[in-house]
């Protein structure tokens, strides 16, 4: 039997969420921008993916646009706005935090390379950005802010609202990667003073492939992909019908699953954190108070967490060193040397992602294996 710990990295659709999007793949197979009534069927069922997804953040369906997941929808908010930005002579100045997703700092490092000047922001120890760190850091030529909602890694929640209303107030383009928080944490992006933000289906129980980007009424990006009309004009290509659709699904069960899960998610996180605390040595990665529901990240001194994941999955536990991009690499995590770890505290970082669909038992038996293997780890 296996215990999947790794929700942060994926979720399993949920098998409500599979239902929906079935016929998608078979019956109502036709492309939304055809005028005949597969056409209709499959534009009506994209019109209301937009409906769910728009319900989600508190936004307007019209402010929706589908994408290809997380990546590119970040690829798309930062490149698209940086471009057209400094077409308009508003400046080159770009502001992003050293705990950012690949998918924003990889990003923002090519960018850089285009021409655009990058300030990266520090974090402090339990991974939170400081908005004076921010407020500090804007001038007169900065273009756009992107600050994450929730870090993948260690879980910690960013003060975006705080940031936004300070860039909104200022007039700078301010884009939230909320892959980790969205259909976890309630996110309002007017409350939260947003004007992009990124999200991805696979990340709270939708298909792998399929995600959004939030763009506030008023903007307009370059687009990424150039092709026909579709997403009104600004993504080319053919929706992905079944992909939206259950995106769209996933985003409405999240919306009215939140609340119980949240304080189920809860319970468990302190269960698990007793139970790591009473291990000598050990540490949280991340902030006790903010922090994503389901998300715990801990460390060992002295351990090391590659032999230890390769036990922990040889007795049926699914966990990872919290970053699925760099696993197999020997780099330690930049997040963790940002947060001021040591190379050797990074190293023994485990992550323990729980989600919807894991029980009491799944921790506790977790735990067992945990201190086991660690004993084992220590005799050896
Ligand atoms: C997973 C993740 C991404 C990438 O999303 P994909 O849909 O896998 O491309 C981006 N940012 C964060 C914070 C993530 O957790």
């Amino acid at each position: 039997m296996r215990t999947y710990l790794d929700c942060a990295a994926t979720t399993p659709v949920d098998a409500r969420v599979f239902d929906v999007m079935q016929p998608y793949l078979s019956t109502y197979f036709g492309n939304p921008s055809a005028l005949y009534q597969e056409g209709r069927q499959a534009r009506r069922a994209v019109r209301r993916a937009r409906e769910q997804v728009a319900a989600l953040l508190c936004a307007e369906p019209d402010e929706i646009f589908f994408t290809s997941g997380g990546s590119e929808s970040d690829n798309w908010a930062l490149k698209g706005m940086a471009f057209a930005l400094r077409r308009a002579g508003r400046g080159r100045h770009i502001v992003t935090t050293a705990i950012e997703h690949h998918a924003v700092l990889n990003t923002v490092r090519w960018l850089a390379g285009e021409g655009f000047d990058v300030t990266v922001l520090p974090v402090d120890r339990f991974g939170r950005v400081s908005p004076d760190a921010v407020k500090a850091a804007v001038r007169e030529d900065t273009i756009l802010v992107s600050v994450m909602t929730a870090n993948n890694e260690v879980g910690t929640i960013e003060p975006i609202a705080e940031i936004g209303a300070f860039l909104r107030e200022k007039g700078i383009f301010f884009h939230t990667d909320a892959v980790q928080a969205a259909g976890h944490i309630p996110l309002a992006v007017g409350a939260c003073s947003v004007d992009a933000l990124s999200l991805s289906a696979h990340k709270f129980y939708g298909p792998k492939g399929v995600g959004a980007l939030y763009l506030r009424r008023g903007f307009t990006l370059d687009p990424l992909v150039h092709g026909g009309a579709q997403e009104r004009d600004m993504r080319g290509g053919t929706e992905n019908v079944p992909g939206i659709v259950g995106l769209g699904a996933a985003a409405e069960l999240a919306a009215n699953t939140m609340q119980a899960e949240k304080s189920h998610l809860d319970s468990l996180w302190h269960r698990l954190a007793d139970g790591i605390a009473a291990i000598p040595g050990s540490f949280l990665n991340g902030d006790k108070e903010h922090h994503l529901p389901g998300t715990f990240s801990f460390g060992i001194e002295g351990v090391d967490h590659e032999p230890l994941l390769i036990r922990l999955d040889m007795d049926g536990f699914s966990v990872s060193a919290g970053s699925a991009c760099s696993a197999g690499s020997l780099e330690p995590s930049h997040v963790l040397l940002a947060m001021g770890q040591t190379k050797a505290q990074a190293a023994s970082v485990v992550r323990v992602s729980m989600g919807r669909f894991t029980t009491r038992e799944d921790v506790d038996a977790f735990l067992t294996s945990l201190r086991r293997n660690l004993n084992a780890m220590q005799k050896a």
